[in-house]
């Protein structure tokens, strides 16, 4: 039986469990070396958090673990190896962020935090803002392993229609200082979410209505659009460990067994700087120098950074 990178499954060097974005994306950088199996349970790939996401990049959100590899992954997304794929995988669109009156002092650590690594994130004026995105209202004011602890937390996302007569193609992903909620243009509509977290069971992940009006109250109160109706609704797990940052390397208990997890709400723009970190660390032992470069080093991703787990850390925070 052939895998589709060629090897017979029993002969594979590397057997992958899952085709999200962090599994075809490690498969990718290890074909290149080693033989592989993907192994995906459900009837295509991407039927999970990777085919729900925003699928947005930003080297300004997450920790600071999350937002350097954000800027080790960028050269791959804005230019990706010959052959890799006949479309862009980036379009530029910028991100705007919002602060009502109360997140004030939010929004200024805000920036002096994401100044440190991105030194070009700079104010815009009210004018600019609502040059940029016209519907916006009051800007200024406004394996048998050990658990490591994997909290799957659910987030709601939908579309509502863009308003009439407006453009809305060029509009950067607006949010608020607060993280409470974003929207940004998706094929012709727009994607909004209410930022919510909440701790779930792992499951196939279903909106819940409350987050949805959550969602529409916060669009509405920032902005001018009247939302009339849900077009599409739906929601994803995006789990995370104690500190937030992905679980890279391998389990120091279970011989060749190597973890690729918790990548939050970043896994896909940081999966070409982590694909080449899992890629390295099987072959070498180290981490690309890249990340190095980063000032990344491999025990901030080793699973055993967590610490012991109980069972019920892993199914709550
Ligand atoms: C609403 C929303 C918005 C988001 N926005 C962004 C964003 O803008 N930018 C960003 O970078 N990230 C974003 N994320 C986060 C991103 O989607 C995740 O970090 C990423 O998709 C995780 O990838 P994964 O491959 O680990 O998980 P998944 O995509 O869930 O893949 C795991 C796969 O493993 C399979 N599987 C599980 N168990 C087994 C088994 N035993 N055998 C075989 N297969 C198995 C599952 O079926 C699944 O296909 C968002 C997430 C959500 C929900």
């Amino acid at each position: 039986m052939k895998s589709p990178f060629g090897a017979s499954i029993q002969e594979a060097d590397i057997a992958i469990i899952g085709g999200g974005i962090a599994g075809a994306s490690a498969a990718y950088e290890l074909a290149a070396v080693s033989s592989v199996i993907l192994l995906e349970r459900e009837s295509h790939c991407d039927c999970h958090s990777t085919g729900r996401s925003a699928a947005s990049f930003t080297e300004n959100y997450g920790n600071g673990i999350i937002r350097r590899l954000a800027i080790a992954s960028r050269s791959f997304l804005e230019a990706p190896p010959e052959g890799f794929c006949d479309h862009p995988l980036m379009l530029a669109r910028g991100m705007l962020t919002i602060a009502r009156q109360d997140q004030l002092g939010r929004l200024e650590e805000e920036l002096e935090r994401a100044r440190q690594f991105v030194p070009s994130i700079h104010r815009v004026s009210p004018g600019e803002a609502l040059a940029r995105v016209p519907v916006l209202r009051r800007i200024a004011a406004l394996a048998k392993v050990a658990p490591i602890g994997l909290v799957p937390k659910r987030r709601t996302a939908f579309h509502v229609a863009a308003p009439d007569g407006l453009s809305i193609a060029g509009w950067p992903l607006v949010n608020d200082a607060g993280e409470e909620f974003y929207f940004k243009p998706d094929a012709g509509r727009i994607f909004v979410s209410p930022a919510d977290a909440t701790p779930s069971e792992p499951t196939d992940a279903y909106p819940v209505d409350f987050d949805v009006a959550v969602g529409v109250d916060r669009l509405q109160r920032a902005t001018t659009i009247d939302v009339r109706r849900i077009e599409h609704q739906w929601a994803g797990l995006r789990s995370f460990v104690r500190d937030a940052s992905p679980v890279v390397g391998f389990d120091a208990e279970a011989e060749g067994f190597f973890w690729l997890a918790g990548q939050g709400g970043y896994g896909i723009k940081t999966s070409p700087a982590l694909a080449r970190a899992c890629r390295d660390l099987i072959r070498t032992g180290r981490l690309p120098d890249e990340l190095l470069r980063q000032g990344i080093e491999a025990g901030d991703l080793a699973p055993g950074r967590i610490g012991a787990t109980s069972a019920q850390e892993e199914k709550a925070p």
